[in-house]
């Protein structure tokens, strides 16, 4: 079957421009003009753009987390994804503490096995880094999985300390590996909600208050000064704060090989919204927490300067009705996540409209800096002969109002109730079947179909710079 998408302007990382895109079976076989007569069949994308779909570098599906279990699988995650635009995701795999890394990819496999719509990664999440789990690491990497997690949050359970850190770094500095940090002092943060909860302070608004900046930028300073002893590259996941932004600009002035994330949320809620009446301030509850206006700021600066390279998620969705209400009496209690998947592309599409940053740049953080810093660019990420179609055409007109009768994933409440936005997907192609139409899912739109993406490593250059995956080209990725 060979597709045209006719008549669109194509929008990458570093182009704008009018042509027809000839998909053949899985792959972009041609951008030309006057492609149609080539296609059997012909979509038309007159007046819209053509993008690469979205790729979301942080989710967490079917995750257990907190005594209960985020509520997306990897069926209704994908779907709600991909109606939002978002054709690939890299979810994180969990080593069970005192079990190897091999269990943990093994039980994330299942998970996704005969459920994935979309095609898919992992990261492994490291809670107990023994000699032989650092041993395994290599291994783990020649599974398609160069990408390791550590947490200095959540004390007891994720939390490691500097010498499992340290270790795990130095093992990235030689087999290719990239380490991932959720930066936040997890000690103080226990003493700070302690304190709250001996003072009978129980309500959603103590989680921010208990989760200051200041312990988000001091841990990111940890890490990067970890990283640079152990000459290992770093990737600081959803960065929040003024503090954090700082340090890793500074490092990366220095020429230190340190990237950042941020999450859609945090560039349009604030912690204020943890304040709502009565408990609904629960659904807002995420770590690091919802910062300030001046945060934002900050962070949209930081987008602009390239401080910044991704925006993706975090996305870790949990009922309202019967999840977040564990912490009914106890925000300790409350399950840390928000369900973002859907709605990240139409807030960035809005974005653009309102002068934040450019289609480019937006293509740029969701979807090409994604693929390329997590070896699987130019496979994915891009529009170009060769790479997988994995496309969406986008109307960044369309004016709509976000509800939760609207959204796709098995959570029951949006955090942008209200909120109206500008853009969304009409068609989406994952591997050149029409998964989306008129943004409707397809018959074609069934689990199992999803694959997974054996990541390669890439040359860690300096900040900035993209030098690929280690001398490979598509050919050899598709071989
Ligand atoms: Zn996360």
């Amino acid at each position: 079957m060979r597709t045209v998408i006719s008549g669109g302007t194509i929008v990458t990382a570093a182009d704008t421009y009018r042509a027809d895109v000839l998909i053949d079976g899985e792959r972009i076989a041609a951008i030309g003009t006057d492609l149609a007569r080539d296609g059997d069949r012909i979509v038309d994308a007159t007046g819209k753009l053509v993008m690469p779909g979205g790729i979301d570098v942080h989710t967490h599906l079917d995750m257990p987390f907190g005594g209960t279990t985020s509520c997306d699988d990897f069926t209704t995650g994908h779907l709600a994804a991909l109606h939002g635009g978002t054709t690939m995701h890299i979810d994180f795999a969990q080593q069970p503490k005192g079990g190897s890394l091999r269990d943990g990819l093994e039980t994330w496999n299942e998970k996704a096995n005969g459920r994935a719509v979309m095609d898919y990664g992992f990261h492994m999440i490291i809670t107990d880094a023994r000699p032989e789990v650092i041993e395994e690491l290599d291994w783990l990497v020649e599974q398609g999985v160069p990408s390791f997690k550590l947490f200095l949050a959540y004390p007891g359970v994720f939390m490691v300390d500097d010498d499992t850190l340290f270790a795990v770094m130095e093992r990235a500095a030689g087999n290719g590996g990239l380490v991932m940090m959720h930066c936040e002092n997890g000690q103080v943060i226990d003493t700070l909600v302690q304190r709250a909860i001996s003072e009978g302070n129980t309500s959603p608004g103590w989680h921010y208050r208990t989760r200051p900046s200041t312990l988000e930028g001091e841990s990111t300073e940890r890490a990067i000064a970890l990283a640079k002893v152990a000459g290992s590259p770093l990737y600081i996941v959803h960065v929040t704060c003024s503090e954090a932004v700082e340090a890793i600009a500074r490092a990366r002035e220095d020429g230190q090989r340190v990237w950042g994330e941020s999450c859609i949320q945090y560039f349009h809620l604030t912690q204020d919204d943890l304040d709502r009446p009565g408990f609904e301030g629960a659904k807002f509850v995420c770590s690091p927490p919802l910062r300030t206006e001046a945060d934002q700021a900050r962070l949209w600066e930081a987008i602009r300067r390239d401080e910044l390279e991704v925006i993706s998620t975090d996305h870790c969705p949990f009922r309202f009705e019967d999840q977040k209400t564990l912490g009914a009496d106890d925000f300790r209690a409350i399950p840390n996540g928000m369900p973002v998947i859907e709605e990240r592309m139409s807030l960035l599409s809005t974005d653009v409209h309102d002068g934040h940053l450019s289609w480019n740049r937006l293509v740029e953080v969701a979807s090409t800096n994604p693929a390329k810093l997590f070896g699987c660019y130019p496979q994915k990420g891009a529009i170009a002969p060769g790479s997988d179609a994995d496309i969406v055409v986008w109307d960044a007109d369309v004016e709509y109002t976000w509800t939760a009768d609207r959204i796709h994933s098995a959570v029951d409440y949006t955090n942008f109730e209200g909120t109206t936005v500008r853009g969304a997907a009409t068609h989406v192609f994952s591997r050149g079947e029409l998964l989306i139409e008129h943004g409707e899912a397809t018959d074609a739109a069934t689990p199992g179909r999803g694959k997974f993406v054996h990541r390669r490593t890439f040359e860690h250059g300096r900040p900035g710079e993209y030098l690929g995956p280690k001398t490979t080209t598509l050919q050899e990725i598709h071989a």
